[in-house]
């Protein structure tokens, strides 16, 4: 308790306080529902490339078994949630805002649920960090509040890096949401010793325990759970959206801003959520790969609104009816929050690694869009937006595609919160214009990163072509000069004959000259040639 009193905490710039709704999600313990009939995985659940498929049609899968393995450095497994068969392999509906479709790979239960072979490691301080990270990446661990970047990747410092602390995020500062707080209530203890795993493959110097002081039973225990863990704390944030936010939670904690250009292990810091460390918990103290998550079910279609530990790949229709839903009464099915979530085109898409919350909103709840107004220069979204941007000027730009003025006014520190479009008088929906702003840009960017890879393709053929060409009469020039072997010997055997005629010829006329001499009375000259040979015989 003491602990979380004494530390300071900083204010950030802006922030909403929107209705939270999230009374009535925590009012049951987190439930576990029925398995489903039809698992339905996604290949690409994470940030990064998608997993490879290593299973094949008709193959019985075990609980626990990869289905897929990571296909690069930024990628992670999947693996099957529970035992049965794959029926099938292909494109299936995924929730995602396009509402497309994408690979996945569909399981159907036998209603056994049986463990492939598996175990804990037996003392991970004695791991190495790297060890470790390859232990949490072959259980196919993300960042499970939502982004989905794969765990181990950020328990990589690097080299030069210390991380000097280490933030445990447990604000969940979106209103609706309380998977995060539930699992606190419920599993500190595990969540503890979770972050106490990522503090050791870090090198931590401390690490911080942050929630919203909206949520006490959660700050509570945590703090029971921790106590006698030297190095790390537990502090009450005050309830201020979007204080979640990674760079924002660091400023609150320590003071310290992460530059714009650059992330927070840049300064020292890494932010983990609640629920990733209880799976790297599960991962290194019982063998077990990321398979359910804690998941909100709430909205006023569903009369019993909780907390449900799902299945990856449940479908979403599943548990939204074992929550006495009705989804015939679903106006808006909500993937995340309502500030950053993003809408759903059907009920019956598959919950996935990144899914928190599903908001099952009827007409009543979720007021359609009000009529876009003119901007008034009113300056609400400034004052409100907490990465100090100008939304109004960044709307302006946007709404004209002048990217590059947007990016000269910061358009990436955006980090699309919601909370400028929250507060405009106007109803002008600022962080829709950003989040397509944004697309732009990097559309842009790989045009032009193509062109520039097209040219540098260019460029070598045709070097590579003028070196060839430039070998090619090296050779020429090289073959003119040199002798062929066949050849000299012809020749040599030839030039070989030839002097032996001539000194024969010479001979004969020395014979004759001797003669003429010796019949004449003068001195003889030399009678032998030379021995001929195979160029001097000359
Ligand atoms: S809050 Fe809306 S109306 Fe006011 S300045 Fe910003 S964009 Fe314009
Ligand atoms: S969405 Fe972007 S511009 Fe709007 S308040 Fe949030 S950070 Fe600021």
């Amino acid at each position: 308790m003491m602990q979380a009193i004494r530390r300071r905490l900083w204010a950030f710039h802006g922030g909403v306080h929107p209705v939270q709704h999230k009374h009535v999600s925590t009012e049951r313990p987190i439930q576990r529902p029925r398995l489903p009939r039809r698992i339905v995985l996604p290949l690409h659940q994470h940030i990064g490339e998608p997993a490879d498929i290593v299973v094949k049609v008709g193959d019985h899968v075990l609980k626990g078994q990869a289905v897929a393995h990571a296909s690069g450095y930024v990628s992670a497994p999947v693996h099957a949630p529970t035992s049965g068969t794959v029926v099938e392999i292909g494109e299936a509906p995924i929730p995602h805002p396009s509402g497309l479709t994408a690979p996945c790979i569909v399981i159907e239960p036998d209603g056994e649920d049986r463990w492939i072979e598996h175990g804990p490691v037996e003392n991970y301080r004695e791991l190495a960090p790297s060890a470790l990270r390859n232990i949490i990446r072959e259980a196919g661990i993300v960042g499970l509040g939502g982004a989905g970047f794969p765990t181990y990747i950020k328990l990589n410092p690097g080299h030069a890096k210390a991380i000097d602390t280490l933030i445990l995020n447990g604000v969940e500062c979106e209103p609706y949401i309380t998977c995060d707080d539930m699992l606190m209530r419920e599993r500190a203890a595990e969540i503890v010793s979770g972050l106490e795993i990522v503090a050791h493959a870090l090198q931590a110097r401390e690490s911080v325990i942050a929630i919203e002081d909206n949520k006490p039973e959660a700050f509570h225990a945590m703090q029971e759970a921790c106590k006698d863990i030297p190095d790390m704390s537990v502090v009450q944030v005050p309830t201020m959206y979007p204080s979640g936010d990674s760079k924002l939670l660091a400023k609150i904690v320590t003071g310290k801003e992460v530059p714009s250009d650059k992330l927070s292990i840049h300064i020292g810091l890494t932010c983990v959520n609640v629920g990733t460390v209880y799976a790297v918990h599960r991962a290194i103290h019982h063998g077990e790969p990321l398979l359910s998550r804690i998941v909100t079910v709430t909205g006023k279609a569903v009369d019993q609104a909780c907390n449900v530990e799902a299945l990856i790949g449940t479908p979403m229709d599943e548990l939204i009816r074992q929550c006495d839903g009705n989804v015939s009464r679903i106006e808006r099915l909500i993937m995340g929050g309502p500030m950053m979530g993003f809408a759903l085109h059907r009920a019956d898409l598959p919950i996935i690694k990144t899914t928190n919350c599903i908001i099952a909103a009827t007409a009543a709840e979720l007021q359609p869009p009000r009529p876009v107004m003119p901007c008034i220069r009113c300056g609400a979204c400034s004052d409100a937006c907490p990465a100090n941007l100008l939304p109004q000027q960044l709307y302006w730009f946007a709404k004209t595609k002048d990217v590059e003025k947007a990016q000269e006014y910061n358009l990436f520190d955006c980090i699309e919160c919601g909370a400028c479009s929250y507060v405009c008088p106007s109803n002008i929906p600022l962080v829709q214009y950003f989040r397509y702003a944004k697309g732009d840009v990097w559309t842009r960017e790989r045009e032009k990163e193509k062109s520039e890879i097209a040219r540098r393709r260019h460029e070598s053929r045709q070097k590579r072509l003028e070196r060839e060409k430039a070998e090619r009469e090296a050779k020429r020039q090289q073959k003119k000069s040199a002798v062929d072997p066949a050849a000299m010997a012809e020749k040599g055997q030839s030039e070989a004959a030839a002097a032996m005629q001539r000194a024969e010829a010479r001979r004969d006329a020395a014979l004759r000259e001797a003669e003429k001499h010796r019949t004449e009375g003068r001195p003889r000259p030399p009678t032998e040639p030379a021995e001929p040979r195979n160029g001097d015989a000359e």
